[in-house]
């Protein structure tokens, strides 16, 4: 099968013979050797200076991380939803005894600043929460300036990069991001199971001082201390971490920024496809993802029609709509190692099932298309 989804992505050949390596001592200098280099890499990725915890887990581990470090009963948070996983960092938020208010963003639209600045404004929060990318619905939010917003309101700023960090820009440290969430499985082209947090220093003195915290496995203070001897608190999945070490070294070779111009020309000739085929996007073009589309199911056909057949026909996952898109949209998936051609297949294939629907479009004008944004790249 054909992976086109937000995560897990297809793995490079080198990423998965690395884990079929023999395990090593997790508390050997052989060890401790990847590590630092995953460290190292990690910061590149991140462009940080910032400690970057490596926790056992998905996402989701690392999302729940970063909130009970710094969280304690009672604190006002500010949630910036518009989507499934902005949802999700409200409701970890409180689970840990937060009083979360909530600025609720039109799924498939970004916010305004002036609704976050107002509820800001008006609350005592000590904390900001956004999803730099929202993955159900295709939209990147400026993570840039609620930054700025953060610092003047003195806030921590806690972002879910779960789909941009490797895929996109995301300057946790111009940005001012305190706590910056990313997972192995999309972007970074890593197997599922390790979540990062990159912890700035105002962050780790929140995290320090936070007596009443609600963690163990996941308090981010016990990784700052392990991270100063160069280990992990626990045992870490020592084979997810040779596969991490191999992906990081494929960025790396590849650049940080040729990866995210690729991301970017993925996403426009993805979106110039869907157009010619006579489709419409879920997204506002303002705020369009550079690392997943979603497209919008035209009207009269169903999800088993668009993704099924895909599924069925040509051996190609991609991704259906989550919550209230059920039904309504998919989502093309580009990230990680998605090439050229690896979108062409896809583009192709969708021509060919959306025709036999019933659909009306001409074959081959949206490969065109693509193939047309992709020969104005230089
Ligand atoms: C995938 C995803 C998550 C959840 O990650 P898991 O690894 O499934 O726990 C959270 N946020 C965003 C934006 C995601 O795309």
């Amino acid at each position: 099968m054909k992976l086109l989804i937000p995560g897990p992505v297809e793995l490079d050949s080198e990423v998965l013979l690395a884990m079929a390596k023999p395990l090593m001592g997790h508390r050997t200098p052989d060890f401790e050797e990847i590590l630092v280099e995953c460290w190292r890499l990690l910061r590149e990725v991140y462009q940080t200076r910032n400690d970057v915890a490596i926790i056992t887990g998905s996402g989701t581990s690392a999302m729940e991380a970063a909130v009970a470090s710094v969280i304690k009963e009672g604190d006002e948070v500010i949630s910036i939803t518009g989507g499934k996983f902005g949802e999700r960092m409200g409701e970890i938020a409180q689970a840990f005894g937060a009083k979360v208010r909530r600025v609720d963003v039109e799924w498939g639209n970004t916010f305004a600043l002036e609704d976050v600045e107002r509820a800001v404004a008006e609350s005592n929060a000590v904390a900001i929460t956004l999803t730099h990318n929202e993955t159900s619905t295709g939209v990147v939010h400026d993570a840039k300036a609620i930054g700025k917003l953060a610092r003047e309101y003195d806030l921590l700023f806690i972002v879910d990069g779960i789909t941009s960090v490797g895929g996109d820009d995301v300057k946790t440290d111009k940005w001012g991001i305190d706590l910056c969430i990313t997972g192995s499985q999309k972007c970074l082209a890593a197997p599922p199971g390790l979540g990062f947090v990159a912890v700035s220093e105002r962050a780790w003195e929140a995290i320090e001082n936070n007596p009443r915290k609600r963690a163990y496995y996941l308090d981010l203070a016990k990784y700052r201390k392990s991270l100063a001897k160069n280990t992990t608190p626990f045992t870490p999945s020592v084979t997810l971490i040779y596969g991490l070490y191999a992906a990081l070294k494929k960025i790396e070779e590849e650049t940080l920024e040729a990866r995210i111009k690729r991301h970017r020309t993925l996403a426009k000739a993805t979106r110039e496809a869907a157009k010619a085929m006579n489709l419409e996007l879920f997204a506002a073009q303002r705020c369009a993802s550079n690392t997943v589309t979603a497209i919008k199911i035209p009207s009269g056909l169903t999800d088993d029609d668009v993704r099924g057949a895909l599924k069925r026909e040509h051996g190609i996952l991609v991704a259906g709509g989550q919550a209230q898109l059920k039904g309504k949209i998919f989502r093309i998936g580009h990230m990680g190692n998605v090439s050229f051609s690896d979108l062409v297949q896809v583009l192709a294939a969708l021509e060919l099932v959306l025709k036999k629907a019933g659909h009306e479009l001409k074959p081959g004008e949206g490969v065109a298309a693509a193939e047309q944004v992709f020969a104005s790249q230089k």
